[in-house]
Protein backbone atom coordinates (compact mmCIF):
# COMPACT_ATOMS: atom_id res chain seq x y z
CA UNK A 1 0.00 0.00 0.00
CA UNK A 2 1.38 3.75 -1.04
CA UNK A 3 -0.75 5.30 1.42
CA UNK A 4 -2.51 4.83 4.84
CA UNK A 5 -5.68 6.65 6.39
CA UNK A 6 -5.47 7.57 9.73
CA UNK A 7 -6.71 10.76 12.15
CA UNK A 8 -5.07 13.93 11.98
CA UNK A 9 -4.35 16.02 15.13
CA UNK A 10 -6.86 18.27 13.89
CA UNK A 11 -8.17 18.56 10.75
CA UNK A 12 -10.14 14.47 10.89
CA UNK A 13 -8.69 11.75 8.75
CA UNK A 14 -5.83 12.65 6.50
CA UNK A 15 -3.73 10.86 3.54
CA UNK A 16 -0.30 9.63 4.86
CA UNK A 17 2.50 8.34 3.12
CA UNK A 18 3.01 4.63 3.26
CA UNK A 19 6.38 5.01 1.11
CA UNK A 20 8.76 7.60 0.24
CA UNK A 21 7.81 9.01 -2.99
CA UNK A 22 10.24 10.81 -5.58
CA UNK A 23 8.64 14.34 -6.94
CA UNK A 24 6.12 13.52 -9.76
CA UNK A 25 5.74 9.94 -8.85
CA UNK A 26 2.29 8.79 -8.67
CA UNK A 27 0.90 8.14 -5.70
CA UNK A 28 -2.74 6.40 -5.52
CA UNK A 29 -5.50 6.52 -7.93
CA UNK A 30 -9.46 6.68 -7.01
CA UNK A 31 -12.60 5.56 -8.00
CA UNK A 32 -15.08 7.68 -10.05
CA UNK A 33 -17.99 9.06 -7.76
CA UNK A 34 -21.44 10.68 -8.28
CA UNK A 35 -21.39 13.32 -10.90
CA UNK A 36 -23.56 16.27 -10.39
CA UNK A 37 -24.57 19.97 -11.13
CA UNK A 38 -24.96 23.07 -9.50
CA UNK A 39 -28.97 22.28 -9.39
CA UNK A 40 -28.27 18.88 -8.17
CA UNK A 41 -26.08 20.65 -4.68
CA UNK A 42 -29.33 20.83 -2.25
CA UNK A 43 -29.75 16.84 -2.86
CA UNK A 44 -26.24 16.47 -1.75
CA UNK A 45 -25.43 15.40 2.04
CA UNK A 46 -23.02 17.99 3.84
CA UNK A 47 -20.54 15.78 3.48
CA UNK A 48 -21.19 15.12 0.04
CA UNK A 49 -20.85 19.01 -0.78
CA UNK A 50 -17.80 19.83 1.29
CA UNK A 51 -15.94 16.72 -0.94
CA UNK A 52 -16.79 17.50 -4.21
CA UNK A 53 -14.37 17.84 -7.12
CA UNK A 54 -14.62 20.47 -9.92
CA UNK A 55 -14.75 18.61 -13.10
CA UNK A 56 -15.31 22.15 -14.99
CA UNK A 57 -18.63 22.78 -17.56
CA UNK A 58 -20.62 22.97 -14.08
CA UNK A 59 -19.62 19.37 -13.64
CA UNK A 60 -18.69 18.35 -10.16
CA UNK A 61 -17.81 14.78 -8.68
CA UNK A 62 -18.34 13.53 -4.98
CA UNK A 63 -14.87 11.94 -4.23
CA UNK A 64 -14.40 8.86 -3.31
CA UNK A 65 -12.46 7.40 -0.39
CA UNK A 66 -9.13 7.89 -0.32
CA UNK A 67 -9.41 11.38 -2.47
CA UNK A 68 -12.28 12.63 -0.08
CA UNK A 69 -9.84 12.31 3.10
CA UNK A 70 -6.71 14.20 1.40
CA UNK A 71 -6.56 17.57 3.30
CA UNK A 72 -5.53 20.81 1.91
CA UNK A 73 -2.41 22.60 2.77
CA UNK A 74 -1.19 26.39 1.90
CA UNK A 75 2.39 24.03 0.82
CA UNK A 76 1.22 21.11 -0.20
CA UNK A 77 3.04 18.17 -1.47
CA UNK A 78 0.72 16.24 -4.05
CA UNK A 79 -1.27 17.09 -6.78
CA UNK A 80 -4.69 15.54 -8.42
CA UNK A 81 -5.10 15.17 -12.12
CA UNK A 82 -7.92 13.00 -13.30
CA UNK A 83 -8.37 10.55 -10.58
CA UNK A 84 -4.94 10.40 -9.79
CA UNK A 85 -2.72 11.82 -7.47
CA UNK A 86 1.13 12.90 -8.48
CA UNK A 87 4.26 14.31 -5.59
CA UNK A 88 4.73 18.19 -6.37
CA UNK A 89 8.01 17.37 -4.28
CA UNK A 90 9.76 14.61 -2.41
CA UNK A 91 7.91 13.05 0.11
CA UNK A 92 8.64 10.98 3.30
CA UNK A 93 7.03 7.78 4.51
CA UNK A 94 4.60 9.00 7.46
CA UNK A 95 4.26 12.27 5.89
CA UNK A 96 0.55 13.56 5.48
CA UNK A 97 -0.24 13.59 1.70
CA UNK A 98 -1.96 17.38 0.90
CA UNK A 99 -3.00 19.28 -1.94
CA UNK A 100 -4.24 22.56 -2.84
CA UNK A 101 -7.78 23.40 -2.90
CA UNK A 102 -7.24 26.43 -4.78
CA UNK A 103 -5.53 24.24 -7.24
CA UNK A 104 -9.29 24.26 -9.47
CA UNK A 105 -10.68 27.06 -7.20
CA UNK A 106 -13.84 28.53 -9.22
CA UNK A 107 -16.34 29.32 -6.26
CA UNK A 108 -14.33 32.04 -4.43
CA UNK A 109 -15.55 31.60 -1.23
CA UNK A 110 -13.28 31.83 2.03
CA UNK A 111 -12.96 29.14 4.69
CA UNK A 112 -10.62 29.08 7.34
CA UNK A 113 -7.54 27.08 7.03
CA UNK A 114 -5.45 25.23 9.76
CA UNK A 115 -3.37 23.90 7.31
CA UNK A 116 -0.43 24.98 9.66
CA UNK A 117 2.05 25.87 6.83
CA UNK A 118 4.78 28.68 7.52
CA UNK A 119 3.03 30.58 4.49
CA UNK A 120 -0.51 30.03 5.90
CA UNK A 121 -1.86 33.26 6.53
CA UNK A 122 -5.02 31.39 8.00
CA UNK A 123 -7.52 31.33 5.27
CA UNK A 124 -8.46 30.00 2.28
CA UNK A 125 -10.08 31.77 -0.86
CA UNK A 126 -10.95 29.37 -3.49
CA UNK A 127 -9.91 31.18 -6.71
CA UNK A 128 -6.93 30.06 -8.58
CA UNK A 129 -6.53 33.43 -10.14
CA UNK A 130 -6.11 34.69 -6.55
CA UNK A 131 -2.96 32.32 -5.72
CA UNK A 132 0.69 33.46 -6.01
CA UNK A 133 1.90 33.29 -9.22
CA UNK A 134 4.55 30.84 -8.70
CA UNK A 135 2.26 28.86 -7.34
CA UNK A 136 -0.45 29.22 -10.54
CA UNK A 137 2.54 28.21 -13.06
CA UNK A 138 2.95 25.11 -10.40
CA UNK A 139 -0.77 24.36 -11.08
CA UNK A 140 -1.48 24.93 -14.33
CA UNK A 141 -0.74 21.58 -15.84
CA UNK A 142 -3.17 20.28 -13.69
CA UNK A 143 -5.88 22.51 -13.57
CA UNK A 144 -9.20 22.70 -15.07
CA UNK A 145 -9.20 23.50 -19.14
CA UNK A 146 -11.17 26.69 -18.44
CA UNK A 147 -9.19 27.62 -16.29
CA UNK A 148 -6.17 27.06 -18.33
CA UNK A 149 -7.78 29.28 -20.80
CA UNK A 150 -8.36 31.95 -18.69
CA UNK A 151 -4.69 32.00 -17.70
CA UNK A 152 -3.70 31.87 -21.31
CA UNK A 153 -5.38 34.97 -22.01
CA UNK A 154 -4.98 36.79 -19.08
CA UNK A 155 -0.90 36.11 -20.01
CA UNK A 156 -0.83 36.54 -23.78
CA UNK A 157 0.70 39.39 -24.89
CA UNK A 158 -1.82 39.34 -27.65
CA UNK A 159 -4.52 42.75 -26.94
CA UNK A 160 -8.07 42.08 -27.97
CA UNK A 161 -9.69 44.09 -30.51
CA UNK A 162 -13.16 44.59 -31.22
CA UNK A 163 -14.84 45.70 -33.93
CA UNK A 164 -18.22 47.59 -34.20
CA UNK A 165 -20.35 49.10 -37.12
CA UNK A 166 -23.36 51.11 -37.37
CA UNK A 167 -24.19 54.64 -39.66
CA UNK A 168 -24.88 57.06 -36.75
CA UNK A 169 -26.22 59.90 -38.91
CA UNK A 170 -27.15 61.21 -35.41
CA UNK A 171 -25.42 60.51 -32.09
CA UNK A 172 -27.61 59.44 -28.80
CA UNK A 173 -26.91 58.11 -25.26
CA UNK A 174 -27.81 54.39 -26.79
CA UNK A 175 -24.77 55.20 -29.19
CA UNK A 176 -22.23 55.89 -26.42
CA UNK A 177 -24.01 53.23 -24.28
CA UNK A 178 -23.09 50.96 -26.92
CA UNK A 179 -19.53 52.05 -27.77
CA UNK A 180 -18.52 52.27 -24.31
CA UNK A 181 -19.58 48.56 -23.49
CA UNK A 182 -18.00 47.32 -26.87
CA UNK A 183 -14.72 49.37 -25.55
CA UNK A 184 -15.01 47.32 -22.26
CA UNK A 185 -14.91 44.14 -23.99
CA UNK A 186 -11.38 44.43 -25.43
CA UNK A 187 -8.47 46.67 -25.31
CA UNK A 188 -8.48 48.27 -28.77
CA UNK A 189 -11.94 49.12 -30.65
CA UNK A 190 -12.11 49.61 -33.86
CA UNK A 191 -15.87 51.47 -35.55
CA UNK A 192 -16.59 51.29 -39.19
CA UNK A 193 -18.84 53.67 -40.41
CA UNK A 194 -21.79 52.35 -42.97
CA UNK A 195 -20.43 53.68 -46.38
CA UNK A 196 -22.54 56.27 -47.74
CA UNK A 197 -23.91 54.27 -50.12
CA UNK A 198 -25.08 51.88 -47.07
CA UNK A 199 -26.75 54.80 -45.81
CA UNK A 200 -29.96 56.01 -47.54
CA UNK A 201 -32.30 57.52 -45.19
CA UNK A 202 -33.44 60.75 -46.04
CA UNK A 203 -31.73 62.44 -42.66
CA UNK A 204 -28.77 60.79 -43.88
CA UNK A 205 -25.32 62.44 -43.39
CA UNK A 206 -21.97 62.07 -45.44
CA UNK A 207 -19.72 59.66 -44.40
CA UNK A 208 -16.48 62.53 -43.55
CA UNK A 209 -18.57 64.13 -41.01
CA UNK A 210 -20.22 60.98 -39.46
CA UNK A 211 -16.84 59.79 -39.07
CA UNK A 212 -15.64 63.04 -37.72
CA UNK A 213 -18.49 62.95 -34.63
CA UNK A 214 -17.61 59.42 -33.62
CA UNK A 215 -14.08 60.28 -33.56
CA UNK A 216 -15.01 63.05 -31.24
CA UNK A 217 -16.16 61.09 -29.18
CA UNK A 218 -13.23 59.72 -28.19
CA UNK A 219 -14.31 56.83 -27.15
CA UNK A 220 -13.01 54.51 -30.24
CA UNK A 221 -9.70 54.09 -30.90
CA UNK A 222 -9.97 54.06 -34.79
CA UNK A 223 -13.01 55.30 -36.97
CA UNK A 224 -12.52 53.75 -40.36
CA UNK A 225 -14.98 54.37 -43.24
CA UNK A 226 -16.54 50.99 -44.33
CA UNK A 227 -15.95 49.47 -47.90
CA UNK A 228 -18.11 50.71 -50.23
CA UNK A 229 -19.00 46.87 -51.85
CA UNK A 230 -19.36 44.80 -48.68
CA UNK A 231 -19.08 44.62 -44.80
CA UNK A 232 -16.87 41.65 -44.83
CA UNK A 233 -13.78 43.51 -46.63
CA UNK A 234 -13.61 45.80 -44.06
CA UNK A 235 -13.81 42.99 -41.49
CA UNK A 236 -10.94 41.59 -43.02
CA UNK A 237 -8.69 44.46 -42.91
CA UNK A 238 -9.23 44.99 -39.43
CA UNK A 239 -9.37 41.02 -38.32
CA UNK A 240 -10.76 42.06 -35.34
CA UNK A 241 -11.33 38.70 -32.14
CA UNK A 242 -14.37 40.36 -31.45
CA UNK A 243 -17.71 41.53 -33.35
CA UNK A 244 -20.07 43.75 -30.89
CA UNK A 245 -23.80 43.83 -32.35
CA UNK A 246 -25.91 46.16 -30.62
CA UNK A 247 -29.72 44.91 -29.95
CA UNK A 248 -31.31 45.76 -32.93
CA UNK A 249 -28.06 45.06 -35.24
CA UNK A 250 -27.47 42.12 -37.55
CA UNK A 251 -23.99 40.59 -38.58
CA UNK A 252 -23.98 40.96 -42.55
CA UNK A 253 -25.19 38.35 -44.41
CA UNK A 254 -21.48 38.87 -46.31
CA UNK A 255 -19.39 37.70 -42.86
CA UNK A 256 -21.10 34.88 -41.63
CA UNK A 257 -18.60 32.87 -43.19
CA UNK A 258 -15.67 34.43 -42.21
CA UNK A 259 -16.79 35.10 -38.89
CA UNK A 260 -17.28 31.08 -38.64
CA UNK A 261 -13.95 30.41 -39.99
CA UNK A 262 -11.44 33.05 -38.18
CA UNK A 263 -13.61 32.25 -34.88
CA UNK A 264 -14.35 35.80 -34.27
CA UNK A 265 -16.55 36.17 -31.45
CA UNK A 266 -20.23 37.74 -32.09
CA UNK A 267 -21.16 39.79 -28.41
CA UNK A 268 -24.13 41.59 -28.58
CA UNK A 269 -24.85 44.32 -26.69
CA UNK A 270 -28.10 45.09 -24.78
CA UNK A 271 -30.52 47.69 -25.22
CA UNK A 272 -30.50 51.66 -23.29
CA UNK A 273 -33.25 53.34 -22.50
CA UNK A 274 -35.52 54.23 -25.52
CA UNK A 275 -33.16 55.56 -27.94
CA UNK A 276 -33.12 54.64 -31.55
CA UNK A 277 -32.13 57.43 -34.25
CA UNK A 278 -35.35 56.82 -36.71
CA UNK A 279 -37.71 57.09 -33.62
CA UNK A 280 -35.68 60.27 -32.25
CA UNK A 281 -35.81 62.16 -35.67
CA UNK A 282 -39.31 60.88 -36.20
CA UNK A 283 -40.84 62.87 -32.83
CA UNK A 284 -39.07 65.88 -33.77
CA UNK A 285 -40.20 65.58 -37.27
CA UNK A 286 -43.96 65.81 -35.85
CA UNK A 287 -43.21 68.83 -33.17
CA UNK A 288 -42.09 70.75 -35.85
ZN1 LIG B 1 -3.35 27.14 5.00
Amino acid sequence: MNIIIKETKNKDKGVFANKNFKKGEFIFGYDKGKIVTRKDFKKLTEWELVHLDELGDNKFEVMMPPACYVNHSCEPNAIQKGRKYFALKPIRKKNEITTDYRAKGIFKNKWRCNCASKICNGYVISDFFALPELSQKLYLPYTLKSIQKEYRKIHSKKKVKVLCGGKFNIVHKGHIYFLEKAKEIGDTLIVIIANDAHNKREYAQPQTRRKKIIENLEIADKVLIGNEKSFVKTVMKVKPDVITLGYDQKLPKDCIEYVKKNKIVIKRIGKFGNYKTSKILRKKTFKN
